[in-house]
């Protein structure tokens, strides 16, 4: 007999088999020499009280043998000789397009900007030695897109288009741990990441797919109000439906679409830090343990999210145990952003801290984008009647700001958190994981007052539900900008194609339509099922 329990056991019990299996056996009364097997099938830390629990579920086998997961494998056919569509990027919706396209019996034919994963990872080592980023390939492109040299973080809010499970299933297949079908906050860490990625395209390229790297698309070619073509910097054209999946960094692909008329909307987005914990503090905070963690349970996570004058503040894309990295793909300008290996070994914990921005909002911007520009020697974008361009310009902004504040190079500005909030110069900074390097700067001076005055109130507020969390052992590290896209291409809401414009998928965090790896993957596969389904 087979039996399936949600269970809230100690963290040490489900540490070891032996254990779990005599724990389900004392709680369910069960006969221990009757259970044959015990599998995981689901866990997660709840620290919610003083004691820490793991919440799991467990699958109980009784007087029969045990069998082992079985996740769902998808065969590959070939393709070679099936109608091909242009898959324009190779972040997660491009790749996963083109893994659902083979599955369509469609030939996928990958175009993407950057190089391999393997030469990227050169080139971001190249760029942190030469405090300059390689702006065709760096941790925003190049083979697996931002998710590439990303945390891996697998978990998503969005549960209402596509099936999550199946996504990670995938991840699996192409050689992700199990343990990412088990934890609520799956995670597969950055050292992984890249192997899992040249995997995938390896089987694009075995079923008869192509994948063109350093190949640039430059133009999007219409005949009779239909798509049906793209043109790339080398001149080649390439001909065929077109998954448009470039990502959120692409400001050149946006600009090409706002020239060609194309449809594109402003939409609401997020800006603010980095901060950096040491890892330490957040384990003893989050579990109300001095000792920290213990030997059971893993590195400690949070999540916050407060409303400050009518705006979202919150915690994104946390990353324990993890790195803060120059994510920025422009010279002259700075993002940070963060990530961790598999095993979320490092001495920091950091997240990215932003405050929500509306287009609505961008007239209280407007003096500060207009500042910078000029002080920066550029042109401004005001005469954009839409504003879609004027939101580029806001995020672009506070990049460039970023970047003159820290000096040169890939160091970023930084200042500790309790100066931030009281408005105080920080006279030294705490060790950071940022390899190339942080200069003290007045960032409650400098960055703009909407969001430093949010982030002000909202770490008061964060400290308030978690006693200790506004802390100077942390810093800010500016900027973080690459939250989400600032605009969206619009789509026909049922088709999925341009709004109005046959031929052409937009998809993806670039278009809009998700944000992180899995929905980004997830909207990949939706665009894909539409364009095999109508072209
Ligand atoms: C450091 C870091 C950590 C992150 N951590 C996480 C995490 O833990 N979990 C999570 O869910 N998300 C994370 N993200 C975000 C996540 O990576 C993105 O949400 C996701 O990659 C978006 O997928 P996408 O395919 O839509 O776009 P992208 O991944 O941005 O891919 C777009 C691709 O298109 C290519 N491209 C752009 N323009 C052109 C062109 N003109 N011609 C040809 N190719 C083009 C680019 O080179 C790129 O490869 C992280 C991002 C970064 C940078």
């Amino acid at each position: 007999m087979i039996h399936e329990f949600n269970l809230r056991i100690q963290p040490h019990e489900a540490a070891d088999s032996d254990l779990l299996k005599s724990c389900v056996c004392r709680m369910k009364g069960l006969d221990e020499d009757k259970v044959t097997g015990v599998r995981l099938l689901k866990r997660s830390v709840d620290a919610r009280q003083r004691t820490v629990m793991l919440q799991v579920q467990v699958r109980v086998f009784e007087n029969e043998p045990p069998q082992q997961l079985q996740p769902h494998i998808v065969r590959y056919e070939d393709v070679s000789t099936a109608p091909p569509v242009i898959v324009v990027g190779a972040g997660p919706a491009g790749l996963f397009a083109a893994l659902k396209l083979i599955e369509l019996h469609r030939r996928p034919i990958i175009l993407e900007r950057g190089k391999s994963v393997r030469e990227r990872k050169r080139d971001l080592a190249q760029a942190v030695r030469e405090q300059r980023v390689n702006e065709e390939s760096n941790y925003c492109f190049g083979e697996g897109g931002a998710g590439a040299f990303s945390d891996g973080k697998l978990y998503t809010r969005s549960r209402k288009r596509g099936n999550v499970g199946h996504i990670l299933e995938l991840f699996h297949q192409f050689g992700a741990s199990e343990n990412i079908l088990l934890d609520a906050h799956p995670h597969i860490g950055t050292d992984k990441l890249p192997g899992i990625i040249a995997n995938i395209r390896q089987q694009i390229l075995d079923c008869g797919g192509e994948v063109h790297f350093e190949t640039r698309m430059t133009d999007i070619l219409t005949d009779k109000g239909e798509v049906t073509a793209v043109r790339c910097h080398t001149g080649e054209v390439f001909r065929g439906p077109v998954i448009l999946a470039t990502g959120h960094s692409a400001r050149d692909v946006y600009e090409l679409m706002a020239r060609r008329h194309l449809p594109l909307e402003a939409k609401g987005f997020a800006m603010g830090v980095r901060l950096e914990h040491p890892q330490q503090l957040i384990d003893q905070l989050m579990y109300h343990n001095p000792q920290g963690r213990g030997p059971f349970l893993p590195v400690a996570e949070y999540s916050f999210v407060q409303q400050v004058a009518g705006r979202g503040v919150y915690s994104f894309c946390m990353c324990p145990g993890g790195l803060v990295v120059p994510a920025g793909n422009e010279n002259g300008a700075l993002v940070v952003n963060g990530m961790s290996p598999s095993n979320r070994g490092s001495k920091w914990a950091n997240s990215g801290m932003v405050v929500e921005i509306r287009p609505e909002d961008l007239p209280l911007y407007s003096d500060y984008v207009k500042r910078v520009m000029r002080e920066s020697g550029l042109e401004s974008a005001d005469n954009d009647s839409l504003g879609f361009l004027q939101m580029l310009q806001l995020q672009r902004a506070l990049e460039i700001d970023s970047f003159r504040h820290a000096g040169q190079g890939l160091k970023a500005p930084a200042q500790r958190m309790v100066d931030f909030v009281r408005g105080k110069a920080s006279a030294d900074l705490p060790k950071s994981s940022y390899i190339p390097g942080l200069l003290a700067s007045d960032l409650h001076e400098w960055m703009p007052r909407e969001i430093r005055r949010r982030l002000q109130e909202g770490f008061r507020l964060f400290d308030n539900s978690i006693k200790g969390f506004l802390t100077n052992e942390a810093q800010l590290i500016a900027c973080e900008t690459r939250t989400s896209s600032p605009l969206r291409i619009t789509r026909d809401p049922e088709h999925l194609h341009l709004e109005g414009i046959k031929g052409l998928y937009p998809c993806g965090e670039g278009a809009g339509y998700a944000g992180g790896i899995v929905s980004s993957a997830i909207d990949g596969e939706l665009c894909a099922e539409r364009c095999a389904q109508e072209t």
